[in-house]
């Protein structure tokens, strides 16, 4: 605990993928495993209100909070690090700071002043900053600035951290700036300058960097380190060096061993304990080590992006760990896919995800995909839009539909098994209008989700606008797909399950935001369960 909350500021120079977000997360995780209650939050440079908006080949994968807020995937990993689930607080851009200016200008609460960015746009971006500092809740506040240092809409926020820094006095706000050590393998060297121009820039602002992490593919020499030091105005100890690592679940450890953690707390005056990893070394060394492999196909239509499906990625890593298992992910186009190549694209798969996405391309190839899985008893996963899709291929194909679809797709299908929720036939803007954030489902006693959870109230996160219709749903319950999560509310269906299938489930919300290392998801541990059960199933067979 400490008497006021302190400020860190984590800045970006030399380009941008550096990482900042697991930095910030992984010095996170070091200082709440010394007892400081640490949060992050992410300042964002673009003008959109919000991701929501924003296409996941532009942004990556959108992050959705309890709180119904939609985030930078930077959220995502802070809660995976953190285990304490992060509100709309935790982020916000550029478009949201203006947006409330000037909201407050209309008000006239401006009194007649000329609104200008200095101080009106500085003064939102600090109460934003100090928003979650002022709610008591937090001893450590980390702020990640999204963006490049020298990017001309990154300046307002600078010129705050400047600002900050000042009001808030030494030992109380510092600042970590993240840059990159290129190694030039011509001159087989690694090459310090890019550091140095980009600490000199972000001194032309008024800001210096009281501690440097430095992004490079080889360890630092000591004499590089000194110079760094030298021609960058930190201590030694405070020169960072950020190996790459095999897997970011590393990346505490190694700032660990840096000892980073120890020139943050100096810095903020204070006190140092050894971190307690114990939990955390757990999941890596279960994740490490593997006693088995599955396959599991990951069917979408942004698989060629990493970043698209990156909280269901880091799920499967959680819920691999918890089964000592490790999960290869098999990215399938569904634009690529057909009734004629099904087979060959998925016989050998030992599960099949299908993944949460918007509009019409790619979707037949996951009716189709769903079909095959269906048909052959693989184990399947559908999350929101696949989830609608497994009804629609079942309202087709066992009910005899044959043209059953969703009104996403095809407004005017006969069949609309999948429908606009009711609250969304008024909605007219996109930005924020959703079905958004945490719900309350309530799970049918005996079925598969209610073992799964152990549980027969949850709560898990929603982005949809489309449903389940329930006019159909009689019809294909008797057909054998039973609605087994209802919300206790609106009666919308939350969950389907076939259950003479050995392992089927669909659900409307996303179950991967919730998984942490410290609580991988249950659905997702039991998906890998039941495909690691099937695939040696399948194994004994072709033995026999
Ligand atoms: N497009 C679908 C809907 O809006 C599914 C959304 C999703 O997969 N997140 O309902």
């Amino acid at each position: 605990m400490t008497d006021n909350t302190k400020y860190i500021f984590v800045t970006g120079g030399v380009t941008s993928s550096l990482g900042k977000g697991i930095i910030a997360a992984s010095l996170a995780k070091l200082l709440q495993a010394q007892g400081y209650r640490t949060t992050i939050q992410k300042l964002d440079p673009y003008i959109n209100v919000d991701p929501g908006t924003l296409n996941p080949y532009e942004h990556g994968e959108c992050y959705v909070t309890d709180d119904g807020a939609e985030t930078d995937l930077d959220l995502g990993h802070y809660e995976r690090f953190l285990n304490v689930p992060t509100s709309q607080a935790n982020n916000v851009t550029t478009g949201r700071i203006y947006q409330s200016v000037i909201e407050k200008e209309r008000r006239g609460e401006f009194l007649g002043k000329t609104v200008q960015v200095i101080p009106h746009i500085t003064d939102e971006i600090k109460n934003r900053v100090q928003i979650l500092g002022n709610s008591g809740d937090y001893d450590i506040v980390i702020t990640e600035i999204g963006g490049t240092v020298g990017d001309i809409e990154s300046l307002p926020y600078i010129e705050a951290v400047r600002q900050l820094k000042w009001d808030l006095g030494e030992h109380n706000a510092i600042v970590i700036h993240l840059t990159l050590v290129p190694f030039l393998s011509a001159a087989g060297e690694l090459k310090t300058k890019p550091t140095q121009h980009s600490v000199k820039t972000l001194m032309e602002s008024g800001v210096m960097a009281d501690v440097l992490v430095c992004r490079t593919e080889h360890e630092l020499p000591e004499d590089l380190r000194t110079k760094l030091a030298l021609f960058c105005n930190v201590r030694e100890e405070a020169v960072i060096q950020s190996i790459d690592a095999s897997t970011i679940y590393d990346v505490p450890n190694l700032m660990l061993e840096q000892g980073l953690d120890k020139v943050v707390l100096k810095k903020l005056n204070l006190k140092s304990a050894t971190p307690d990893l114990t939990q955390w070394n757990k999941f890596l060394s279960r994740h490490k080590n593997p006693k088995s492999e599955i396959t599991i196909g990951l069917i979408g239509k942004y698989v060629e992006l990493q970043d698209s499906y990156k909280s269901i990625l880091e799920a499967f890593i959680h819920a691999g760990a918890a089964n000592e298992v490790k999960v290869n992910v098999e990215s399938i186009h569904s634009e690529y896919l057909n009734a004629d190549n099904a087979k060959l694209k998925l016989s050998h798969l030992d599960g099949v995800l299908v993944a949460p996405g918007f509009g019409e391309r790619g979707i037949e190839g996951k009716i189709d995909a769903i079909k095959y899985v269906r048909e052959q008893n693989i184990p399947f996963l559908g999350i929101c839009l696949g989830m609608q899709m497994a009804v629609i291929e079942f309202a087709r194909n066992v009910l005899g539909l044959v043209d059953a679809n969703s009104t996403e797709m095809v407004p005017n299908t006969k069949n609309p098994v999948i429908d606009l929720m009711e609250s969304q036939k008024s909605v007219t803007n996109k930005g924020g209008t959703m079905r958004l954030g945490a719900w309350e489902c309530k799970v049918k006693v005996d079925s598969k989700a209610s073992k799964v959870y152990g549980a027969t109230t949850i709560l898990e996160r929603h982005r949809h606008r489309y449903e389940f219709n329930n006019d159909f749903k009689k019809e294909i319950e008797e057909a054998g797909m039973v609605a087994t999560g209802l919300n206790p509310e609106t009666g919308l269906v939350e969950i389907i399950e076939i259950p003479n299938h050995p392992w089927f489930v669909g659900v409307q919300y996303h179950p991967e935001y919730r998984s942490t290392v410290a609580n991988p998801h249950p659905l997702f541990v039991a998906f890998v369960r039941a495909a690691l059960k099937y695939k040696n199933a399948k194994n004994r067979v072709s033995m026999a």
